[in-house]
Formats: structure tokens, sequence, C-alpha cells
């Protein structure tokens, strides 16, 4: 048993065979699946995946939409938190990947803010975008952080000081398929230091496709591999591992 606990199969790249690959998921063993909704134009889609009984949804607004996000899509995104089978919000946060300028900054941290409110007045936990900005981030999280509610790093490609802050924190690490890859020394080091409690097993596809699939679209299936990969760095059973980070899942989401 096994949950991916970040996919997003809304995506285009699936719409040829969407049903297929979800059915694949759950025949492989994948118990549960969440589907991160956080593009507008993929919200109602989302919706309709959530008429099968084993897949809960996030809904929030990417921090690469931050700036066209309008407050009509704010006051729908407050209304799609409520569905009973939402179980967090996000994935929001902050990504300088491509250079965001000065105000884009701005646009990100506002929406960050939104967002961490609606979680916490919705008693959801949060999905925590963050790429090239974990100094940032950690500065604002420690400012705001009487209102974080529970929360999640979602697929952690810091550095380990980094991972023990955000764990001090209270936040769990998503790990993803990067960590099955060669010169991910960084990110194995993270993991085997960072106690298995506070980890959460994602697959982020169709992106990040884990190495035994490299160049092909990645898939709800494939987080099996994310989790050989972390029993092998801690010498554990991948049985156990399973086990572990499907109830960190369970408990993590309240589902
Ligand atoms: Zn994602």
């Amino acid at each position: 048993m096994i949950i991916d606990t970040h996919a997003h199969v809304s995506d285009v790249k699936f719409d040829e065979d969407r049903e297929t690959v979800i059915q694949r998921a759950f025949d492989s063993g994948i118990d549960r699946l969440i589907e991160i909704s956080c593009e507008m134009h993929y919200w109602d889609k989302a919706l309709e995946l959530l008429k099968r009984d084993n897949i809960f949804v996030a809904f929030g607004i990417h921090p690469v939409h931050a700036t066209q996000a309008t407050a009509t899509d704010y006051s729908k995104l407050k209304t799609l938190v409520q569905n009973k089978k939402c179980v967090a919000v996000g994935e929001f946060g902050l990504d300088y990947h491509y250079g965001a300028s000065p105000q884009n900054i701005v646009a990100q941290k506002e929406s960050l803010v939104k967002q961490l409110e609606l979680a916490t007045e919705y008693k959801k936990p949060v999905i925590i975008h963050c790429r090239d900005a974990y100094d940032d981030m950690i500065v604002f999280l420690k400012e705001y952080k009487n209102i974080i509610p529970k929360g999640v790093i979602h697929c952690f490609s810091g550095s380990p000081y980094q991972s023990e802050v955000f764990v001090e924190m209270g936040f769990m690490l998503g790990i993803d398929g990067p960590i099955t890859y060669k010169k991910s020394d960084i990110l194995k080091q993270v993991v085997l230091e960072t106690d298995i409690s506070k980890l959460l097993t994602e697959t982020d596809c169709p992106y990040l496709t884990p190495q035994k699939y490299r160049g092909k679209r990645n898939e709800p299936s494939y987080v099996v591999e994310v989790a050989k990969e972390i029993a092998t760095i801690k010498n554990m059973s991948v049985e156990e591992v399973l086990q572990i980070t499907t109830q960190n899942a369970v408990e993590f989401f309240g589902i």
C-alpha cells in the first residue's frame, strides 16, 4: 500500500489516457492519490477527478501564476478549499528559478500570505512549493510562524541545514523522483539524516520521472521507486518504508 501525495493527473499530458493511468496506479498498489490542482484553468478538471473514491485534492495558486491571479480566482479558491475532499491548500510558495522580477516576488509573497491565511481559516495543511528560494522562505515562514498550519515542503531540494530548519518548524519533507538520480548526493544525505516520520512520498507527475523510467512521462504508479530509494538509503526494507510513509500521509492529510 502506498500513497502518491503529489500528482498532477489533470495535466494536459494525461489527456489521452488519464483513466488508464489512474487505473494502472490503483492496480499497482497505490491506495490513495492526492491531486495537486494549482493552476486556475485546471480546477474544474480536478473536481471531475474527485468523483473517484480514492482521489483527494489540494487546491491552490502556484507562485508562477501569482501575478495573473485575480480577486475572483481567490474567492473561487476559498469555495474550492471547503470541498470535503480538499485535504490541503497548495501548492503555493516562492519560485525564483526563472529569474523572478522584484515586482513578481512581491506578488508571490502576497499570494503566499493569502493562502496561508486561507489554510488557517479552514484548518487545512499547506503544500509549499519552493524553488531556488529556500533562504527567503525560511525568513518568511519564521516571520509568519504564528499563522502557519501544518505543512509539507514539496519536492525538497535544499541543503541538510535547511531541511533541519524546516523540520524544526514542524514541516514534513516531500521526496520525489530526483532522489533516485545518481547525482543527488545532497538530497540522499538529507533523507539519511531526516527521521522517516517526517517524509512523504510524491511523484509530481508528469514531471520528475524516477531514474528507472527516465525520459518517459512520470505517473503515480512510479512512486514506489521513491520508496525503494528511501529504503536503500536508510537501510530499511521497502515494506517498512511503505508502511511508515503511508501512515505519515494518512495522518498528515487526515484521509
Ligand atoms: Zn507539483
